[in-house]
């Protein structure tokens, strides 16, 4: 406990010291320091005028080119202020003399500093940029979108929000390299990525997968939302007219794709089985000729270790309850009973009690399917028909929670 609250407090002191706030009023308070620290002094402070090199390489370093140089002029200004203000000041012809070399050591520190950070900056930011992105597509690799599909399980599942993955992979890719070239499949690559980029909204990303496979990832869209997308993709890809500066002029690249389709949480709950999922039916894709886009439907989701769950299902007619023996296993939309005694009715009244709610709501559901098994229990699936909103939500963390 001590321990996370002095990592609180470290991580709150750093953000403090590297906010741009807190190091504008550092150094303004060492310009203002060494100013009256000058003027306080009887020798006027002569070498002191050489710590305002310092303040201006840490401007330089801490503000980039444009705050060295401010800086550099900021203290120029003031020692020819300081100079013209005092003119009994008894050391003052000797700093006049090497004013110009103290002006011009003013600027270039700042100078230096300034462009020495901020090369240093771009260096990082373009060793991150391609840490994470794929050169050639400008679309972010492997790593990251993976990475980023983690992430939006685990905001998904926090907000109780759906969202969808695309797994899309050129049409005999391979001929155009080699038909054109490799050159020009380079091209034809860049070419379908930018086809992809430009039709996603701001929130979606698309990661280079493999060879000539992308992933998409579409926040919150559900399979049909999804599938709007990679209309609007296919559509401006086959309009769009694809061509290599390694390519005779007229000669356009048509491209075709195929694709699977996978929705969180209905078609699986974690990274692995939903990119298996999308995988699988980017495969048929391929074998059923190519240009196509299969969507997974099957809703898998479902706990099987109910602890704490309690379901009494009542007949509509005579509000008698049902002998359930026990709960094979449910999903936000249903649930699958074991029940002792036989049944005809299609709708029933459910009550649900999860752990740690005090009301229990009720609602109809309907059976989906019955089957007495050899040991004389039957086995009902059950749909929660108007199931409470409030109370869909809490299932649906129980049993995503359940299942993580
Ligand atoms: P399919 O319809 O089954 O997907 O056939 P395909 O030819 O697209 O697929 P296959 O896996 O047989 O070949 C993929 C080709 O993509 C082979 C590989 O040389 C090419 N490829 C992968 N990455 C690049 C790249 O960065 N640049 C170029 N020019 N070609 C690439
Ligand atoms: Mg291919
Ligand atoms: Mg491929």
């Amino acid at each position: 406990m001590k321990k996370a609250k002095l990592a609180i407090t470290k991580e709150k002191f750093s953000r403090i010291i590297f906010s741009k706030y807190f190091r504008f009023c550092f150094i303004l308070a060492g310009f203002i320091c060494l100013m009256v620290l000058r003027q306080s002094s009887k020798t006027f402070g002569v070498s002191l005028g050489y710590i305002y090199l310092v303040l201006i390489s840490l401007t330089g370093f801490w503000f980039g080119l444009k705050g060295g140089l401010i800086s550099a002029i900021f203290a120029g200004a003031i020692f020819l202020l300081e100079v013209e203000m005092h003119p009994y000041w008894p050391a003052r012809d000797l700093v006049l003399r090497g004013a110009a070399f103290r002006l011009s050591a003013y600027l270039l520190s700042g100078f230096i500093l300034g462009y020495v950070s901020e090369l240093q900056k771009k260096l990082s930011q373009e060793m991150e940029y391609s840490a994470y992105h794929d050169k050639l597509t400008g679309c972010v690799n492997y790593t990251w979108i993976v990475e980023f599909l983690e992430k939006e399980i685990a905001r998904s599942r926090r907000f109780i929000k759906e969202f969808s993955i695309i797994l899309i992979d050129i049409d005999h890719f391979k001929s155009i390299n080699d038909t054109y070239g490799h050159l020009v499949g380079n091209d034809a690559l860049a070419a379908f990525a930018k086809v992809i980029k430009d039709n996603l909204r701001n929130m979606d990303i698309v990661g280079r997968y493999g060879g000539e496979e992308f992933l998409i990832i579409l926040p919150e869209l559900g399979s049909n939302g999804a599938l709007e997308v990679l209309e609007r993709i296919r559509s401006k890809l086959s309009e769009a007219r694809i061509t290599s500066r390694h390519l005779k002029e007229g000669i356009n690249i048509s491209l075709q794709f195929s694709a699977g389709l996978a929705s969180f949480p209905y078609n699986a709950n974690n990274a692995g089985d939903l990119i298996k999922l999308a995988d699988d039916l980017l495969y048929q894709a391929k074998q059923k000729g190519r240009d196509k886009v299969l969507v997974e439907r099957r809703r898998c989701i479902r706990l099987k270790s109910t602890k704490g769950l309690k379901v009494e299902i009542f007949r509509l007619s005579d509000k008698e309850k049902l002998k359930i023996i026990s709960i094979e296993n449910i999903s936000e939309r249903g649930i699958l009973l074991l029940f002792s005694q036989d049944f005809t009715e299609e709708e029933f009244l459910c009550r649900i009690s999860l752990p740690g709610q005090d009301f229990t709501p009720e609602f109809t559901c309907n059976v989906a399917y019955k089957n007495k098994l050899e040991n004389g229990v039957y086995r009902a699936g059950i749909y929660f028909v108007d199931i409470p909103t409030y109370t869909r939500g809490t299932l649906f963390h129980f049993v995503h929670q359940g299942e993580s």
